[in-house]
């Protein structure tokens, strides 16, 4: 048999880890070295040479893209289609499972996925049924307890308070939650992940059939695995079965969700037998983007050690851009973009990377200004915006009207009269019967509990949902959405708005229906109804499906959404003290390492040329702040950097193109000698950046923002002020 298509282009090492003998494998290597490569030749050679069935091999990725991309090189290397294979994110494969064993893992068949904005909604509705004042119980906090408890397999029982009220009460919250939870056929992420292990922790005979079907066991970026992930991974370890890990320490960006970088040393001791392959040549970048990767990350302890070397050119310098503000950083990209496209280059080809969505707007208006299209990855995403969610809540009333969350979501939306006294004595009751508040809305009618109005604005959505209910038995998945929008009066009430924002949100609702109808059943649908499988789709895969992905368009996200990702041209935006690092850095220890790591998967997706920018001010979350530039950037060997200088100068007063602001510059530099903007040195209070000016002549004033003591105003004359 011909194997050789299979590791012909690798290099030795990842040879070696592709063609090895049936073990536990670690490989460790740094960005852009070909680990997710490895493993996707790995599959393939387990396949064609050592006669693994698609069916026994269970593939863990991060993203479900990730896992479709995967899933394409596997089938064009092998030639063949996959069936069988279990690959998604841990979520997803939990998400299998518990849809296969719904009986074992105490679920209806019907349950729903809560997603985190669904979830953080319910505690609040919890903490207001306990009585209890946000002040004090943060929901986002209760959120984050909730969580973190579940990611180390922590139910509430098995929480030890040590006679800590504040502990016990915490504890209390998250029982209450799960038990609405619970009676309402609804699971967060957390709980996907902790069922699932429980499901085989607690079912010796379900978890050996796993175990002898597993055959091999992979999983990509390892370093971003949890607590009860691992756990779960070890459950299945047995002697039939190998587990093969790719990943990078250096990489490992969500420590902050729970995410445990020593799960790689976990490994080592757990699967005494693993060898530890580590590959050391970079594929991706040129020697200029990689030394400067490897410089930044250098300042980071306590790290695995991995060479990094490229035989490919040194390439182009890294660009940096040091923008006056940020609508200046914006206009700045979108200028390069064009310049990119004008020279032949491809729109899919750049990314624009930043550290918080809040960033994209300013940068998405840039890029509208130039219709230059875009494509953006997480930000607020299609199925997250309110009237997609008051549409997937009556689908989920149809799917399982206990569901409580989608019950109190739609229940008076549009609005039938039904006050918030009723639906609080609807929460009660449910509560003390334990109960969904869909059974109970209907127990308290029939019982004449309610007032005659209340009982009729109850009925009149009780009828509703069973009316839809009847419409849909019968309808394709986007005739039921279609049904769902119409007869619920979503659109009417949509309709009845004005303005732009109501037709936008008309035109979702009708893209919601055209999702409906290009939904196709994925391959682990198994016995779920295509409602069904669509509403799981919507939770699990919120944030990565785009419509459209065809267009040549530039691609936008965080970068932590850019992970395992590469593109010939990257920018980094907003590379700020404050920004990124974030402001939180000096808060938590291990979080400025956590953000040069980030910095690291962010230079790390350049191919061919990275472009770094920070703005001297930027008005963010309503506030204008003056940054000065990241530490990271000055951890970048000068030789690896050029600077780009479009700022205005005298012999070149006004930039073409550029804004307001540089014609205030100007102004302010005839006046005073200093643009806004510029970096002054004054003897005393040290550097800083002009923010604004006044008078002229011997008058002149500036105002300075001294990156040490603050803001100041200056006499320019008498401040011997040093333009730097
Ligand atoms: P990351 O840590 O960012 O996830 P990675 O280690 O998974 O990176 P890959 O994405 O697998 O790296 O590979 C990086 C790039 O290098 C890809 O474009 C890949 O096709 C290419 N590459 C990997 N190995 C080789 C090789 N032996 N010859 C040529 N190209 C290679
Ligand atoms: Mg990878």
């Amino acid at each position: 048999m011909d194997v050789s298509h299979l590791i012909d282009d690798l290099n030795d090492k990842q040879r070696a880890a592709v063609s090895a003998p049936r073990q536990d494998m670690l490989v460790l290597a740094s960005a852009g070295s070909g680990k997710t490569r490895v493993l996707v030749h790995r599959i393939a050679w387990l396949m064609q040479v050592e006669g693994i069935s698609s069916h026994s091999i269970l593939a863990v990725t991060f993203t479900n893209k990730a896992a479709r991309e995967m899933r394409g090189r596997i089938e064009s290397l092998m030639q063949t289609s996959l069936h069988g294979m279990w690959m998604g994110t841990f979520h997803g494969i939990a998400h299998r499972l518990l849809r296969r064993h719904f009986e074992e893992c105490k679920l209806p068949q019907t349950f729903q996925i809560l997603d985190s904005d669904d979830q953080y909604r319910l505690i609040r509705r919890v903490l207001k049924s306990l009585n209890l004042d946000e002040k004090h119980y943060q929901p986002k906090h209760v959120q984050w307890y909730i969580n973190s408890n579940k990611d180390e397999g922590l139910r509430p029982q098995h929480i030890e308070t040590y006679g800590d009220a504040q502990q016990a009460k915490m504890r209390d919250i998250y029982a209450a939650y799960q038990q609405t939870c619970d009676r309402s056929g609804l699971v967060d992420f957390a709980e996907l992940l902790l069922r699932a292990y429980e499901l085989w922790a607690n079912n010796p005979e379900i978890l050996a059939h796993y175990r002898r079907r597993f055959r091999a066991i992979l999983v990509d970026e390892f370093q971003d695995t949890n607590n009860i992930q691992y756990a779960w991974l070890r459950l299945l370890q047995c002697p039939d079965n190998n587990t093969m890990i790719v990943g990078d320490d250096d990489q490992s960006i969500y420590g902050w969700r729970g995410a445990n970088v020593e799960n790689i040393s976990h490994f080592l001791r757990d699967y005494p037998g693993a060898e530890t392959i580590r590959l050391e040549q970079n594929y991706r970048s040129t020697g200029k983007i990689l030394q400067a990767a490897n410089a930044v990350i250098d300042n980071n302890a306590g790290r695995l050690g991995k060479e990094l070397w490229t035989d490919g050119s040194d390439g182009e310098a890294i660009s940096l851009y040091s923008a006056f503000n940020e609508l200046d950083e914006a206009r700045f990209i979108v200028a390069q973009i064009s310049d990119w496209r004008d020279k032949g280059g491809a729109l899919t080809d750049t990314a624009i990377l930043y550290r918080n969505n809040a960033q994209s707007r300013v940068l998405e208006e840039a890029l509208l200004t130039q219709a230059i299209p875009y494509r953006m990855y997480g930000g607020t995403r299609f199925f997250e915006r309110q009237e997609i969610k008051d549409a997937l809540g009556y689908l989920r009333m149809i799917a399982q009207p206990m569901d409580d969350a989608a019950f109190e979501r739609v229940v008076n939306t549009p609005s039938r009269g039904i006050g918030d006294r009723t639906l609080e004595q609807i929460r009660e009751l449910a509560r003390h019967h334990d109960k969904s508040m869909w059974h109970t809305a209907m127990q308290m009618i029939s019982e004449k509990r309610l007032s005659g109005r209340a009982a009729n604005a109850l009925s009149s959505f009780i009828q509703l949902v069973e009316e839809l209910q009847d419409a849909c038995r019968e309808l394709t998945l986007d005739n039921q959405a279609k049904v769902a929008i119409n007869q619920s009066g979503l659109r009417a009430m949509y309709q009845a708005e004005k303005g732009e924002k109501a037709q936008s949100r008309i035109d979702n609702l009708d893209e919601l229906v055209t999702a409906c109808k290009s939904f196709e059943m994925p391959e682990d649908a198994e016995e779920m109804t295509p409602l069904t499988a669509f509403l799981a789709h919507a939770s699990l895969e919120a944030g990565e499906t785009q419509a459209d992905t065809d267009q040549d368009a530039v691609q936008m996200m965080t970068i932590h959404t850019a992970k395992g990702l590469e593109f010939p041209l990257v920018f980094l935006a907003g590379v700020e003290e404050g920004m990124f690092p974030s402001q939180q850095t000096n808060e938590e220890p291990g979080r400025l390492e956590e953000e040069r790591r980030l910095c690291y998967v962010g230079m790390t997706r350049a191919m061919e040329k990275l472009v770094i920018s920070h703005a001297e001010s930027r008005r963010l979350y309503g506030q204008e702040k003056f940054h000065r530039p990241s530490r990271f950037i000055r951890e970048i060997p000068a030789e690896c950097v050029q600077e780009v200088r479009l700022r205005t100068t005298v012999s070149r007063p006004v930039h073409t193109g550029r804004s307001m602001q540089s014609a205030t510059s100007h102004l302010a530099f005839e006046s005073t000698g200093f643009k806004l903007g510029q970096r002054v040195l004054h003897q005393k209070f040290g550097e800083g950046v002009v923010i604004s000016y006044e008078g002229s002549g011997e008058l002149a004033k500036v105002q300075i923002n001294f990156d040490d003591v603050g803001s100041k105003w200056l006499m320019v004359a008498y401040a011997k002020l040093q333009a730097l």
